[in-house]
């Protein structure tokens, strides 16, 4: 682990994977979309990989890659000092690891399945209870794009046993750790999917509108992208600014104006006979931004405003 890694975890995403080769074992439970695309990865880099999965069947073209296939959880978990588990759920995780502490005990396990930071520390809790060093992986990437300079995964919990492993997880990208508290990962990973969420809400309405008057979704489509990039490139790092140093006044675009012009979006949704779910919750916290008064201050304070 670099000192960088320390000092700024997260602050650019999309690391330069390590490329050494190594040859630490290395076992995959779980070979979904993603678990084969983990263990193909683990594979490739020349890591001796064992596999196991629920419906056997599945271990098949890795074993045809070279992944030496497992009879049981336990026997993929004692093949080597790392184990990388990637299930659909928590409770899939939790269900199928809990009769195996004594093949875990002393090993490092990573949990790459999507969770949250909540259910993130209560494995670890567990894991601790039995020996075990946890790490809380938080995959950004899409299976296609393992083992490329695309993808990264976040990382949290057992500091040392990631910095042991983390030769052998740079096989599936860029590494970022985020700290010690092994819900960071999750929370990371959330709010980066949060982000994303939101984005697919705005091209969702967007393309309903656009469409509402036969114009093609392909043609308007290279002008909501470079809306949305130039959009992006100043609000994520302006409004970071803003709220990290409370300084809410704007002479860009206050929350008054937006508050008068957001009906005119929600009307002409329902003129062009296209639904306004997607955005009456807005609506709902512009007004009372301006009814709590901070009607000349940026959308930034909107920040604010959703502390719950
Ligand atoms: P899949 O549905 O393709 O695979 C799910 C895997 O979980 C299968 O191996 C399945 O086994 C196994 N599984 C589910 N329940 C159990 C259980 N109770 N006991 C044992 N094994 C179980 O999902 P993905 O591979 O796409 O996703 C896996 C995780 O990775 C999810 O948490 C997902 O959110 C996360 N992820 C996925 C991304 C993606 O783009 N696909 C991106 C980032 C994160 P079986 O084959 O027997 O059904």
């Amino acid at each position: 682990m670099t000192p960088e890694d320390h000092a700024k975890p997260v602050t650019n995403p999309v690391a330069t994977p390590v490329t050494t080769p190594l040859s630490a074992p290395v076992s995959v439970l779980g070979l979904g979309l993603m678990g084969t695309a983990l263990a193909a990865a683990f594979l490739k880099a020349g890591h001796p990989t064992t596999v196991w999965n629920r419906t056997p069947s599945k271990t098949g073209p890795l074993t045809a890659q070279g992944a030496t296939p497992a009879g049981t959880p336990a026997e993929a978990i004692t093949a080597g000092p790392l184990t990388v588990v990637c299930l659909t759920t928590y409770d899939d995780v939790s269900e199928l690891l809990r009769p195996h502490t004594t093949a875990l005990t002393g090993r490092t396990l990573v949990n790459v399945t999507n969770g949250t930071p909540v259910q993130a520390r209560k494995l670890a809790s567990w894991a601790e209870e039995h020996g075990i060093a946890y790490v809380d992986g938080g995959i950004m990437a899409v299976p296609q794009m393992i083992a490329t300079p695309a993808a990264y995964v976040l990382y949290s919990g057992d500091e040392q046993a990631y910095a042991t492993h983390r030769a052998a997880l740079a096989a599936l990208g860029g590494t970022r750790w985020t700290g010690t508290d092994p819900g960071l990962a999750p929370l990371y990973d959330l709010s980066l999917l949060t982000g994303m969420y939101g984005m697919i809400a705005g091209v969702t309405q967007a393309y309903a509108l656009i469409r509402s008057e036969g114009i093609a979704a392909r043609e308007f489509a290279p002008l909501l992208s470079d809306w949305l990039t130039a959009m992006t490139s100043s609000l994520v790092p302006g409004t970071a600014e803003a709220v990290d140093t409370a300084r809410h006044l704007t002479d860009v675009s206050s929350l008054a104006v937006n508050q008068a012009a957001f009906p005119g979006l929600l009307h002409t949704f329902a003129d062009q006979g296209v639904r306004t779910e997607l955005f009456e919750p807005m609506r709902t916290l512009l007004d009372r931004a301006i009814a709590e008064g901070h009607a000349a201050d940026g959308l930034s304070r909107l920040v604010e405003l959703l502390k719950a």
